[in-house]
């Protein structure tokens, strides 16, 4: 028995980074044991993803995915939303923001995420302006 990721296929101990970015499209974070995580992260990832926008247009741009922005998003979206015991915040919502607060600070920042291919989740309400603010834990 393995983990389910994101496409359904199941994560085994012969799995391959190529098989993970097929799978969950870059890296994922999953609970487990409790109140364990477990996030694998794609160094080279291959997968494009296509919520990105251009911020002055908001036309959609797909791109690839670096692995800075994955480890924020998995880590520090999924990963650091889970371990709030009082489950207030929505870590779907928190990852795209992660993502985005990412890009914001590691890139040129003309791109961000809406979230509507937000993988495994049906994606997430692709307010633009909902989607580039900071994460919820963060105005506490
Ligand atoms: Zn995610």
């Amino acid at each position: 028995m393995g983990l389910e990721m994101a496409d359904g296929t199941i994560l085994t101990p012969n799995s391959t980074g190529a098989d993970v970015d097929a799978g969950a499209g870059g890296g994922f974070n999953v609970k487990i044991n409790g109140n364990e995580n477990l996030t694998l992260i794609v160094m080279d990832s291959k997968t494009v993803i296509n919520d990105y926008r251009i911020k002055t247009t908001r036309k959609y741009s797909p791109g690839l995915v670096s692995s800075g922005e994955t480890l924020a998003h998995e880590m520090l979206g999924h990963g650091l939303t889970r371990h709030d015991e009082n489950n207030r915040y929505t870590q779907w919502v928190n990852a795209i923001r992660l993502s985005n607060l990412y890009l914001r600070v590691a890139s040129d920042g003309t791109k961000y995420r809406d979230g509507s291919s937000h993988s495994g989740h049906g994606g997430v309400p692709g307010n633009p302006d909902q989607m580039n603010k900071i994460p919820e834990y963060l105005n506490d």
